[in-house]
């Protein structure tokens, strides 16, 4: 069924839509989370390693600026001379508390040639020298390797700012990390005699933590600057390597190192976050939308397709839909071998329904009879409406044979009963043609072409019925074809045609007042062939025109030297729908000369009942004349009595199954009574068809019907025969 049509399924739409966005969505944003993470931690990285360079070269820088401080002092003659004289109080002034009080020097201390210790002096204030042995262990070594470089004149160093060799290194002095920093105390005008590696020496000491940290943190932003003898450190810390000349790690430096990163990271993720939020929130918005979109795509396309394929009227499938279904049911390898049946169905009298009623009472009944078949039909069975009153069913995977007629009994059944239009109720019938065939075996265009000749059988066989196709149809219609043929050429041969009549009588003196002219086909191969046969045929071919002239002129030329007062001619509706018919008829008077007042015409309900009204023309035109019009066969179609007030005729001729009926008691009796009894009301005269007992004869009169016709009183004769009748007395 086409309702399966369409929407995607949620899960679906989540599995192959929503889910790859997101994924694409969600490692994008990681992607560019973490290159943004690695820049950053590289921007630290690189600010860390400047720092802890900065750090070296601060370092390396006072050792060389505090070597500079003690040129101001050792480059001089009065120095030597003070040292030479051990003048202590000249001493103390000049090379230890100024060193310290001036230059921030944190030590001095005074050598003599043998590297014997003569003054020292602490925080700017003098100590006794034998007592620091610690700076030993590191100025004895600088000590001696100094001397040795003055003695061997080794002047490597020596520049415009640097005024005379020195030693230096990072050591451990009174437990505390410092610069030890050794010069010679030398004449700086040269006038002085100095013995090379004998002068006295001055050491200078700087420790590296203490105040020097606070001027480091104040000068290179280097925050929470410590020394540290190991390199734990904090999380957010960094640590630099304090090292001796010789490579050795004396402690280490530590500080919060400026990190530039984590500083735009810190301030840029909550707009990053956002923006996350918000392209996450904005894909979810264009998802949603992509879906409304792609549902209401779905929704239209899939009205289009129920438009293309459905009935507009019914909302049945149409016949393109029904084309292809059988297709499927025909060619589906699922179902090979199994049996499978199509039916066509076709409302009997839905043209007069039509005609009568008009078209929207048409719709209605079309609309009914497709919710009963709906109603009726499993709904895996396919319903479709092929167009006009023609339906189908396909029936796919069948049980039996029993089980198709079982479903047609019931179909025929529902369309027995009244249809309910607006403001009138009426009966018609339905025809159904089967054809039954093994899926896989058949081919669609046959079983169509089976079906619908068993439709036509059905048909034949006197509506609402149904038949299954078998093979002698095929003769049947291949026979109908032919006669058809022949009809034609029969036309051109009018001998094979004669015209019969029927003599008819008043009911109550039986005397002859009337014939009806009955028109008899003498076929060369198959002889006699019936008017219930040629004439529905001749009005499907479009040959009812010229065979109701030939019989109304015979007729008339016949009837005028006949003494009887009416002639009765069958007209069939197609004739009366022609607009020329009213003045063919008056041609065909003039030219035989027979009195319009001794016409009778009989039509059909059908054609007094036409909506465009050509019909009710002709009538009204002829009747003008004097032409008289009878109602043939009253009562099979579907119009009830009420209906007989509006039509425009002078007799009703009540069909032989009525009069047929009498005396089996379903009440055919009653109704031929009340059809007399209403007509005599209305001024319509009737006749009695049929009459073959002297029962139906007798009771007939008594009611009070005006005329009888039928095989009791007189059977339709030749002409000749006729004549006989007449004149032989
Ligand atoms: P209809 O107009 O109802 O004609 C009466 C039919 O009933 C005739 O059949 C007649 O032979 C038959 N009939 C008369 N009395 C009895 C009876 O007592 N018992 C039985 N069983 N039948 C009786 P027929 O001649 O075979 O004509 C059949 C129908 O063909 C006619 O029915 C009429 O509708 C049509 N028809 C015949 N000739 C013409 C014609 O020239 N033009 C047109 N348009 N239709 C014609
Ligand atoms: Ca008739
Ligand atoms: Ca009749």
């Amino acid at each position: 069924m086409l309702t399966s049509l369409g929407h995607p399924s949620r899960p679906r739409f989540l599995l192959r839509i929503v889910l790859p966005f997101a994924a694409v969505a969600v490692t994008l944003n990681v992607i560019a989370a973490g290159f943004l993470y690695w820049s950053t931690a590289e921007a630290d990285r690189i600010s860390t390693d400047r720092q802890r360079a900065l750090v070296d070269l601060v370092i390396s820088q006072l050792r060389e600026t505090v070597a500079h401080d003690q040129e101001s002092v050792t480059v001089w003659d009065d120095a030597v001379d003070g040292v030479r004289r051990r003048d202590l109080g000249w001493i103390d002034v000049n090379l230890g508390s100024w060193m310290n009080s001036y230059f921030g020097h944190d030590g001095a201390y005074i050598l003599d040639p043998h590297d014997e210790p003569i003054y020292a002096s602490i925080d700017g204030g003098a100590v006794d020298p034998t007592k620091l042995y610690d700076i030993w262990s590191r100025a004895g070594p600088l000590a001696s390797n100094l001397r040795r470089r003055l003695r061997d004149v080794d002047e490597e160093g020596i520049s415009d700012q640097v005024l005379s060799i020195g030693a230096s290194d990072i050591a451990v002095a009174g437990g505390r990390p410092a610069i030890v920093s050794v010069k010679p105390i030398v004449s700086d005008s040269g006038e002085i005699e100095q013995v090379a590696g004998e002068e006295y020496l001055h050491v200078a000491v700087r420790y590296l933590d203490g105040t020097l940290l606070q001027e480091l943190q104040d000068s290179y932003l280097l925050d929470g600057l410590r020394f540290s003898w190991d390199d734990a450190v904090a999380a957010d810390e960094a640590a630099s390597p304090l090292t001796g000349s010789a490579g050795n790690v004396m402690g280490y430096y530590i500080w919060r190192p400026y990190r530039p990163g984590s500083i735009v990271f810190g301030s840029v993720w909550p707009i990053l976050v956002g923006l996350f939020v918000t392209g996450m929130a904005v894909l979810s918005v264009l998802l949603l939308v992509l879906r409304r979109r792609s549902l209401s795509l779905n929704r239209s396309q899939a009205e289009i397709r129920h438009l293309a394929w459905h009935d507009g009227l019914t909302g049945l499938p149409n016949r393109v839909h029904f084309e292809h279904r059988l297709q499927e049911a025909v060619t589906t390898a699922a179902d090979r071998d199994q049996t499978m049946a199509l039916l066509y169905l076709d409302l009997d009298r839905f043209k007069e329904v039509n005609d009568t009623l008009g078209h929207p009472a048409g719709d209605m009944l079309l609309r009914e009879f497709s919710e009963r078949l709906r109603r009726a039909v499993d709904p895996a069975d396919a319903v479709a409406r092929l167009g006009g009153d023609e339906f189908t069913i396909i029936l796919r995977n069948v049980d039996s044979e029993e089980a198709i007629e079982q479903l047609c009994s019931k179909l025929v059944e529902s369309a027995r009963h009244p249809f309910h239009l607006s403001n009138t109720q009426i009966f018609v019938g339905v025809s159904i043609g089967v054809a039954v065939g093994r899926a896989g075996e058949v081919d669609a265009i046959d079983l169509t072409r089976q079906a619908d000749m068993a439709l036509y059988a059905a048909k034949k066989n006197g509506r609402s019925g149904y038949a299954v196709f078998t093979p002698d149809m095929e003769t049947l219609l291949t026979e109908r074809r032919e006669l058809e043929r022949d009809l034609r050429k029969a036309l051109d041969l009018p001998e094979q045609f004669q015209i019969h009549y029927q003599p008819l009588f008043e009911a109550k003196s039986k005397k002859l007042v009337g014939v009806e002219a009955l028109l008899r086909w003498q076929h060369p191969v198959r002889g006699a062939v019936g008017p219930d046969v040629f004439i529905p045929l001749a009005e499907e071919a479009g040959l009812i025109d010229r065979l109701g002239e030939f019989v109304l002129r015979g007729a008339c030329i016949a009837a005028c030297g006949w003494p009887v007062e009416t002639l009765a001619v069958n007209a069939s509706a197609v004739e009366l729908a022609n607009p020329a018919y009213a003045m063919r008829v008056t041609n065909i008077l003039l030219a035989t000369g027979l009195s319009p007042n001794r016409l009778e015409l009989e039509v059909t309900e059908t054609a007094m009942s036409d909506m465009d009204g050509v019909s009710r023309a002709n009538v009204a035109a002829l009747r003008k004349l004097g032409v008289r019009f009878a109602l043939d066969d009253f009562g099979t179609g579907f119009s009830s009595l009420g209906r007989l007030q509006q039509l425009d005729v002078d007799r009703i001729k009540i069909d032989r199954s009525f009069i047929s009926g009498f005396g089996s008691g379903n009440g055919d009796e009653a109704i031929v009574r009340a059809i007399v009894d209403l007509a005599k009301a209305r001024g319509l005269r009737t006749t009695g068809e049929g009459v073959e007992t002297a029962e139906q004869s007798s009771f007939l009169a008594e009611i009070g019907c005006d005329e009888l016709q039928g095989f009791l009183m007189g059977r339709p004769l030749s002409q000749d025969a006729l004549q006989d009748v007449f004149f032989s007395e």
